[in-house]
């Protein structure tokens, strides 16, 4: 019988090294390739993927991950057991994801602290679940056939229902019945060992704690009491399991897997001590997942030696899935010589791991370079800037507070001569095709900076001219020249560092390339406002000045691991407030700065939450702290739930807050109580769909905000920005807005 292998990962890029995934994906839904080519393509590309991987040192069985998924691994594993019917046909498969003519998709929420999205299953008490393990034995038998036995990976039950809507506990013995027969298959398939992940058990979920354990124990003694499977390796990344470590312990799956990042142990130092003391005396293989997955930073070899003794495992991998870090440095050809070293995605990190598991005698100089590494980034100048240190030392400590407050500012603001209900959108107008053909031409070499610089001009000019014609009251210049509303920033801040190829998946086909926060952050010149000041200079009304605030920036880079989070916010805001100077100096009086990702760096444990929010609050106030009471400071926020972090989105204290609501048609606004002072644009119009909103619906999404918002705090907007649509939806959609608001207003 195989023992489980000393050197592996929890899983890799599923996108492919050139993005192969996503353009397969691509062809098959524009209808280039047919279902037989897409097939053929991703088999190749899997067995690519398990070659590459066994040429980098993953040789023991077993130590390849199959963690498949043509769109999303929750519907992967979802269709695989049977929770959610209908997966056997490859058209019914994106239907579920994508949608169709005749369904909707699954709903998409972001998978933990990730800004990887997942599909969330739809279930109901009492459903048929009905398994379809020849999903998973495919995956088997043509690895096989390329002389591989890996592992299949998948999500497990308590993790599945807890991440379904509704949670619906009352599944779980079918589940299981479901999960029971995918391992017989799989056994009598000829597979030794599988991978299951229950995450759930590291997070406060809407079930709580206990109750999560209680479930482990119930699913997982009975999947491992049964005869006829394979050995199991039940992991836990993302963060440190409480009961749920004692309920794992009590079962006793052959292997478990524990996340012993840099963020983990910084939240829960004492995990590795409870790691071991709670696995003394069992059978069960411990798995010390040390190499960060989540993060692009080189270990160091000597702290990583030093927790992997506190649990005594033998077998080391990574903390998460390595689906959160690029492919491998190899790609990137404009990094700095002196910065390179200090960084590992996702090829690198095995290397890593495979010098754990050899030791310092046998890999020798794997520990030299970290070392070194571990020197030289702790020295540089291009890390420590103790200018940026003192200025962010000299901030008052705690809460900043901007003056005067709302009420005031609001009477001050009134001098932009706004009308009732004012009119805006989000920032970014559609991307067309010229600028789309300006900016490869650009850096094709065939345009030159100030050719490139005259395209966007006249797609301002035209974003503005078509705004002015559509009788919006704030407008805005459309973010022709942001290639991303991160990196755009990341490029002209110093102390971050890009990638040319550094994709990371997001959802489905849709990849991003976070920018590496390397050192502390400043602003060597003014990034907004040429593009800002030329807008307004062509219009009477107010153009909004556009900033991404401090936590998004954060949030979508990849962070240092060597200062807290708040350290790099702090700088990151006072850079982003010598902006808002800058701004006002330029003649704009009404600035947005967006924070759509405010949500999403919530602490996975409820205790961590409180301190969090303090610190993102913080770092935005810190934006607009000196603003004059005259500029009208707007923020935007969509994606999320805002039900948890309510208090702290109107602790913002923006001016104007616009926030995505049509879908939810308003119901959010509930939340809304006399602690939201601001202005509040709830969106009129779903963005994300392509139909166009006709007036009549705005007008009663407008009239059901009126229910919560009095009419002189009321804003008119789309929930998000517009850089995914086509101006043929566009223009219908706001000329139906600005009628509806002006039907509403003569009403009123
Ligand atoms: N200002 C940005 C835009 O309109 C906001 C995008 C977002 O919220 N994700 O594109
Ligand atoms: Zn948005």
């Amino acid at each position: 019988m195989t023992t489980f292998p000393k050197a592996t990962i929890e899983g890799y890029p599923r996108i492919g090294a050139n993005r192969e995934l996503k353009r397969a994906l691509e062809s098959y839904w524009a209808g280039r390739i047919d279902a037989e080519t897409f097939r053929t393509t991703t088999r190749a590309l899997r067995i690519d993927t398990y070659n590459h991987l066994r040429d980098l040192g993953l040789t023991e069985d077993y130590a390849i991950p199959a963690d498949v998924a043509y769109y999303d691994q929750v519907l992967e594993t979802g269709l695989t057991v049977g929770l959610i019917a209908g997966g056997t046909d490859l058209d019914e498969e994106f239907a579920l994801a994508r949608g169709n003519d005749t369904r909707v998709p699954l709903e998409m929420t972001k998978w933990f602290d990730t800004n990887y999205h997942y599909l969330v299953p739809e279930v109901e008490a009492g459903q048929a679940i009905t398994p379809a393990p020849e999903r998973v034995l495919r995956l088997v038998a043509e690895a096989q056939e390329a002389g591989h036995k890996v592992r299949p990976a998948l999500v497990g039950p308590v993790t599945l229902l807890a991440l379904s809507k509704p949670v619906e506990w009352s599944l779980l013995d079918s589940l299981v019945d479901a999960y029971a027969t995918v391992f017989a298959a799989l056994k009598e398939a000829g597979v030794e060992w599988i991978q299951v992940a229950e995450p759930a058990l590291v997070a406060d979920l809407s079930t709580p704690d206990a109750d999560l354990a209680k479930y482990t124990e119930q699913a997982w003694s009975r999947l491992l009491g049964a005869e006829n499977r394979p050995k199991v390796y039940v992991t836990t990344p993302y963060g440190s399991a409480r009961k749920g470590l004692d309920a794992l312990a009590a079962v006793a799956p052959d292997a478990v897997h524990v996340d012993l990042s840099p963020w983990t142990l910084d939240a829960d130092a004492d995990y590795p001590a409870r790691v071991a003391a709670a696995f003394e005396g069992k059978e069960t293989t411990l798995v010390a997942g040390l190499i960060d997955g989540r993060n692009v930073w080189a270990a160091n070899l000597r702290d990583k030696v030093e927790v992997l003794n506190k649990i005594g495992a033998t077998s080391v991998s990574t903390s998460t899935s390595l689906q959160h870090v690029p492919h491998t440095l190899n790609a990137e050809k404009n990094i700095p010589v002196e910065v390179a070293p200090w960084l590992s995605f996702a090829d690198e990190k095995i290397e890593e791991i495979k010098a754990l598991v050899a030791g310092e005698s046998e890999a020798p100089e794997a520990f030299g370079r970290s070392d070194r590494a571990a020197r030289t980034r702790a020295e540089s100048t291009r890390i420590h800037n103790a200018a940026v240190v003192e200025r962010v030392d000299a901030l008052p400590a705690g809460q900043v507070q901007r003056q005067p407050e709302f009420a005031e500012r609001q009477e001050a603001q009134k001098a932009l001569g706004l009308p009732l209900l004012p009119t805006t959108t989000i920032g970014s107008f559609p991307q067309t095709n010229e600028i789309r053909k300006a900016r490869a031409d650009h850096r094709a070499g065939e345009l030159n900076d100030e050719q490139y610089n005259e395209a966007l001009k006249q797609e301002v000019k035209n974003v503005i001219e078509l705004q002015e014609r559509l009788g919006l009251d704030v407008l805005v210049h459309g973010e022709p020249e942001r290639n991303d509303m991160v990196q755009y920033f990341a490029e002209l801040l110093d102390g971050f560092v890009v990638t040319e190829n550094g994709w990371v998946q997001s959802y489905g086909s849709r990849c991003t390339r976070p920018p590496i926060v390397v050192g502390d952050v400043s602003r060597p010149e003014a990034m907004t406002t040429e593009w800002s000041a030329y807008a307004q200079s062509l219009s009477d009304k107010p153009v909004k000045g556009m900033l991404t605030g401090p936590v998004t920036i954060l949030a979508w880079s990849f962070k240092r691991d060597d200062v807290p989070l708040s350290v790099s916010a702090d700088q990151i805001g006072v850079a982003l407030a010598d902006e808002v100077a800058d701004l006002e100096k330029a003649g704009i009086k009404v600035i947005q700065i967006d924070e759509p990702a405010l949500r999403e760096l919530l602490p996975l444990r409820a205790e961590d939450r409180p301190s969090y929010l303090d610190w993102a609050v913080r770092a935005f106030r810190l934006v607009s702290l000196q603003a004059e009471p005259t500029t009208q400071i707007h923020t935007h926020l969509c994606y999320s739930e805002f039900g948890q972090i309510i208090d702290a989105v109107a602790g913002l204290d923006a001016d104007v807050t616009s926030i995505e609501a049509a879908r939810s048609k308003m119901e959010l606004l509930e939340d809304i109580d006399e602690t939201f002072h601001s202005e509040i644009g709830p969106g009129v119009w779903d963005i994300h769909s392509p139909r166009v909103p006709s007036k009549e619906e705005m007008v009663e999404l407008i009239k059901a905000a009126l229910v919560n918002v009095p009419a002189d705090r009321l804003w008119v907007n789309p929930d998000c920005g517009l850089k995914t649509r086509g101006y043929a939806e566009v223009e219908p959609s706001l000329v139906n807005m600005v009628a509806a608001r002006d039907e509403v207003v003569a009403g009123l």
